[in-house]
């Protein structure tokens, strides 16, 4: 099968001035005390990264309660879907994802050569994905959990039953930090099949270094990971990370630091329409006027997400939330 370069879209990033409530990256700010240990860190740049990446895969099998073995490193989970599509599929394969669900995994099928399907109905149910897998016997299934838009849990009853009708199950866990009891990890035993994605740009915050995790069974680890290139990941990325990483109480700090802003934040957005529960550091609001309110926000340099039938927006500062509720009361006063 030949690529039709034309119908991969072209993910072009784009500087975001004000508070960009749009990524779902985190707005905790990084402590004085990382920043130190950051500067401090050995400048050795002339040689390819190595020490650099065993130390930080030693740091997070630690923090993620599995072996170093279990574990792959790329430059962003992004990355390692990228890697993992080419590893597993051969052309014309099909992949499946729930709908609504992360947007790059149809591009990472496509440039495998794979086909990407959906199910027709949307809302995350199990029982319209399984439909799907049975009709189009998908090799590989991608799930978020926490799912991004939405932020609804997958359970693990409900995984586990993916996992036994597929080949492959990525279980994407970008959010999971924000909610740890629910990890997939501890079922990896009884699922070789199944891969899980982790991210350091989430609770992390740590977006700009790109770092992102693959866990999985050993053996299928070490089979994927002969389509990685060689240096893939920067060792001055790796070593900045291994000292976030290593410091417990900055991720703790981060993650009650969202809890709590996403709690403040659904109460601030209830005006605008239903608000679906969510696990993650983001919330979605159903409204069909979700171009409207993204426009409105922007006018106050807050940008959040809009979708066709919601607009999803991450948990922010007190200062961005400030600019949302003067929107807010500006329109429904309007309204009144
Ligand atoms: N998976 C999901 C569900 C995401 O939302 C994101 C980032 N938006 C990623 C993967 C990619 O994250 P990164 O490449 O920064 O690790």
């Amino acid at each position: 099968m030949r690529l039709n370069y034309e119908t991969i879209p072209r993910y072009v990033p784009h500087a975001v001035k004000g508070h960009a409530l749009n990524q779902n990256e985190s707005q905790y700010a990084l402590p004085e005390r990382l920043k130190t240990a950051i500067r401090e860190l050995p400048l050795d740049l002339s040689h390819y990264p190595v020490d650099e990446l065993t130390a930080l895969k030693q740091s997070y099998a630690a923090y993620a309660g599995v072996s170093p073995q279990q574990l792959m490193v790329g430059s962003g989970s992004d990355e390692l879907l990228a890697i993992l599509c080419q590893a597993i599929l051969d052309a014309e394969d099909v992949v499946a994802a729930p709908i609504p669900d992360f947007s790059m995994y149809g591009i990472y099928t496509h440039i495998a050569r794979g086909n990407f399907v959906q199910p027709d109905a949307d809302g995350l149910s199990i029982g319209s994905l399984l439909e799907t897998i049975e009709a189009e016997r998908p090799k590989l299934v991608l799930v978020s959990n926490p799912n991004n838009p939405t932020g609804k849990m997958w359970s693990l009853d409900e995984l586990e039953t993916i996992a036994r009708r597929v080949p492959y199950l990525v279980v994407d866990e970008a959010y999971i930090d924000f909610t740890m009891e629910d990890s997939f990890k501890d079922c990896l035993a009884k699922h070789t099949n199944v891969i899980i994605l982790r991210t350091l740009s989430k609770a992390f915050g740590l977006a700009n270094l790109r770092i992102g995790f693959m866990i999985a069974d050993e053996r299928l680890i070490e089979k994927i990971d002969r389509f990685r290139s060689p240096f893939n990941v920067s060792g001055l990325s790796a070593a900045v990370a291994t000292v976030v990483v290593n410091d417990s109480d900055y991720i703790d700090e981060s993650i009650n630091f969202h809890q709590t802003q996403r709690q403040k934040l659904e109460t601030l957005l209830t005006p605008i329409g239903n608000v679906l529960p969510s696990r993650a550091n983001f919330l979605y609001v159903e409204t069909p006027d979700s171009e409207a309110w993204a426009a409105r926000f922007l006018e106050k340099d807050v940008h959040v997400r809009a979708f066709a039938d919601g607009i999803r927006v991450s948990a922010g500062t007190d200062e961005a939330y400030r600019l949302l509720q003067q929107t807010i009361e500006e329109v429904t006063s309007l309204e009144n």
